[in-house]
């Protein structure tokens, strides 16, 4: 199971984005690759089409999920989190301060 969900805040943890905070925007868990909102930004050029003007476009690109870490929203530190289940349905919890994190 992906520890990681949509709107989760994450901390970059390695690469050149290293530190940074984000809102998880989007996953992948095919290619185990996370996008987050404001980090990992590369510029694409793109061709004008009938909608919409060409030129530089920054968007986010996909990172492995292996370099970023959840931000625990108790204790507001990078967390490890421990999986675990109450009536059948499965919870998060922070390792530090042993919240339950939806
Ligand atoms: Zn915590």
């Amino acid at each position: 199971m992906l520890k990681l969900r949509k709107k989760d805040t994450v901390i970059v943890i390695a690469g050149k984005d290293k530190g940074k905070k984000g809102e998880v925007k989007e996953l992948l868990p095919v290619t185990r690759k996370v996008v987050v909102m404001g980090i990992n930004i590369v510029s694409k050029h793109k061709k004008t089409t009938k909608e919409k003007p060409g030129g530089i476009h920054k968007m986010e690109a996909a990172m492995s999920i292996s370099n970023v870490q959840l931000v625990c929203p108790k204790c507001n530190k990078p967390a490890r989190v421990k999986v675990l289940v109450q009536g059948g349905e499965k919870m998060r919890a922070c390792k530090k301060c042993g919240e339950t994190i939806i």
